[in-house]
């Protein structure tokens, strides 16, 4: 579905993120995980790029993407947008999505990769779903966690979410992981690792890394999704 949006809200997440809130046109049907296009104006030109919703087809009211702030061209014109300023949508697209089909997922992100896994979230909570949910979110400091506080209180609200996160560059007064995402970390967070569905997203680097980290831990392909934020 393509349409023209305003802009409803800006909400700014850490100190170089973004989201960006439209209404929900009627007929914007979406799964949780899913993406759509946004154009612009940079420099004169249109400008179209990808962004994953980070709201969830639950939250009828708004739709959602969440940017981080590159400092680049795109970037720069969408940081100085205003409520009520207009954007072209195109979607929904990808097939990072989940319905309810799997008991057990696991969600593996890397920075701004959160976004897929964050309307997944919202949307297992929304729908009252059991399913069992393992996140293993990745960032460099703390001040880079997007979506810390509703991840805390998505998880202290549902036994059935366990939110791991780890700091590749935390300072001394972190107390929780402090490697990058590997096999003992998935094996120690997810026991029962070899009954869940991972879902993997984040820069196309990070997610090499873990479809290799899957496949020597013997996670069939078949029971892997991943979306690489190409760009990113
Ligand atoms: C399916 C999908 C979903 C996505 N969802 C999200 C999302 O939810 N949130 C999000 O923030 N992003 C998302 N992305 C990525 C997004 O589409 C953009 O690519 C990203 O935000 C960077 O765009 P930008 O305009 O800020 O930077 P760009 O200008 O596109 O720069 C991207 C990278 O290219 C390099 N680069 C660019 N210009 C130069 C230059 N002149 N010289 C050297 N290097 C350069 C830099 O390394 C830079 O980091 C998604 C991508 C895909 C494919």
């Amino acid at each position: 579905m393509e349409f023209t949006a305003d802009l409803k809200e800006i909400i700014q997440r850490t100190h170089d993120v973004k989201s960006f809130r439209f209404n929900r046109p009627i007929g914007f049907d979406y799964k949780a995980g899913q993406f759509m296009f946004v154009t612009i104006t940079v420099l004169g030109e249109r400008v179209r790029k990808p962004f994953t919703m980070s709201s969830s087809p639950t939250e009828k009211d708004h739709i959602e993407f969440t940017k981080k702030l590159t400092g680049h061209d795109y970037s720069n014109v969408l940081d100085k947008m205003v409520v009520g300023d207009i954007v072209d949508i195109d979607g929904p697209y990808g097939s990072l999505t989940f319905e309810g089909e799997y008991d057990k997922i696991a969600l593996l992100s890397g920075g701004i990769g959160i976004t897929p896994m964050i309307s997944i979230c919202k949307y297992c909570a929304d729908a009252g779903l059991d399913t069992k949910v393992t996140m293993i979110i990745s960032n460099k400091e703390h001040q880079d966690i997007v979506f810390g506080d509703e991840l805390d209180k998505m998880e202290r609200g549902n036994k059935n979410l366990k939110v791991v996160h780890t700091l590749t560059r935390a300072g001394d007064d972190w107390q929780g992981c402090r490697e990058r995402i590997c096999d003992s970390m998935i094996v120690r967070e997810i026991p029962d690792y070899k009954e869940y569905m991972f879902y993997l997203c984040g820069p196309p680097v990070m997610i090499d890394s873990m479809v290799s980290i899957l496949d020597s831990l013997k996670i069939p392909k078949s029971r892997v999704k991943q979306e690489s934020f190409v760009g990113y």
